[in-house]
């Protein structure tokens, strides 16, 4: 494991961050200081193709604009970053410092040919899920789009520049493949900054990801998820589901208590209905709480009529709490009694445990550290 200290922001918190506006609203700021609209997309085409960081790198606008620009607008929001690397390279946490002294978590995993990205939308979380470090410190406030465009464009450049750092894998692609909401937050919980970041993330005039290659995961917010599906963009949905029934899902997933199971099966089967997409159940398995095979059965027999896919995940372990990972025989029984209902099931590996990779357990740790 290696830690490292960067800075990524210009550390100016009495300013502006850019990220934090649409093209419309930069093509003001530029107009404000007496330059065309084309400026703008200049501007624009730095930070999101080319991931400035300094309104230097911008060779193609005058300096004296850039002079202007750099004495009222930073350009990212995160102010410094810790980064901590994996033993095998292939998984890295951030945690990042924002203006106003919170943090909030990345992660990125390398995969042969995938470049996942896990990021924040909260700073904390109001949702409680009782075996969640997240939950611990309560919610804080809503990330910003900046902040949340910001972490993906942070990790873009870093991959663009990483043939030069040897501790990653660097035989594999150098751009972020992938985007999974599923860092510190619940994303429908912020639904307008989290749509807003999301359209710029896949918008071909700024970073141009492909909206299927983006997860956004939730605890199941019935009206968001019914919102969701007339935003019109092929953004995948994951639902964190954990328990078959109200009784075990309430004691884990306390948001279940206003929004029951049966419930949100229905609007996931409205959802997939209207979207025509397949829907993932995410479901952490824990040593003795979720994971025996009548629990499995009954599982299959909520998820068999929907068009899903299961995604089990032995619990990632948090420190002082009573919840620990179901064993690799018992996860291979529960998947396999999904699969033979016919409910289509996968395990997915844990990532970095020994950098506290799971959501929210690297900013409890220094937080910890910190008092
Ligand atoms: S699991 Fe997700 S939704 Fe639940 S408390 Fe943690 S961050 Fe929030």
């Amino acid at each position: 494991m290696t830690e490292i200290t960067l800075n990524v922001g210009a550390g100016q918190k009495e300013k502006s961050a850019l990220l934090d506006l649409s093209l419309e609203e930069l093509t003001e700021v530029v107009a404000g200081l007496g330059e065309p609209a084309y400026r703008a997309r200049q501007i624009w085409e730095w930070v999101y193709k080319h991931f400035a960081v300094s309104f230097d790198e911008m060779a193609n606008l005058p300096k004296t604009l850039r002079q202007e620009l750099a004495a009222g607008w930073v350009i990212s929001p995160l102010q410094s970053a810790t980064r901590i690397l994996s033993q095998d390279g292939d998984t890295q946490k951030v945690l990042f410092r924002l203006a106003d002294g919170q943090t909030i978590e990345t992660v990125l995993m390398l995969y042969d040919k995938r470049r996942t990205l896990c990021i924040s939308s909260q700073a904390g979380c109001a949702m409680g899920c009782t075996f969640c470090a997240t939950a611990q410190g309560g919610l804080a406030r809503n990330l910003s789009a900046g902040e949340i465009v910001a972490q993906v464009l942070h990790f873009a450049r870093y991959l663009a520049n990483s043939a030069a750092e040897p501790p990653m894998n660097l035989e594999r692609p150098t751009s972020v493949t992938n985007v999974v909401l599923m860092g510190m937050g619940e994303p429908m919980h912020n639904y307008r900054n989290v749509w807003s970041a999301l359209r710029r993330l896949t918008d071909a005039d700024a970073f141009g990801l492909g909206a299927r290659h983006i997860t956004l995961s939730t605890v199941g917010l019935i009206p968001m998820i019914e919102r969701m599906a007339d935003e019109g963009l092929q953004i995948a949905l994951a639902v964190s589901l954990h328990a078959p029934n109200d009784a075990l899902r309430s004691s884990l997933v306390p948001i279940n208590s206003r929004y029951p199971v049966d419930d949100l099966l229905a609007a996931v089967q409205r959802y997939s209905a209207k979207t025509h997409r397949r829907v993932t159940f995410e479901y952490a398995l824990m040593q003795g709480i979720n994971d025996s095979p009548a629990l499995a059965e009954e599982l299959a027999g909520k998820l068999s009529p929907l068009l899903c896919h299961v995604n089990v995940i032995p619990l990632n372990p948090i420190p002082d709490s009573p919840f620990q990972p179901t064993s690799d025989a018992d996860t291979a029984r529960f998947v396999e009694i999904l699969r033979s209902r016919g409910v289509a099931a996968t395990v997915r590996l844990r990532r970095g445990i020994e950098i506290n990779a799971g959501c929210g357990q690297l900013r409890q740790a220094a937080q910890r550290m910190a008092a």
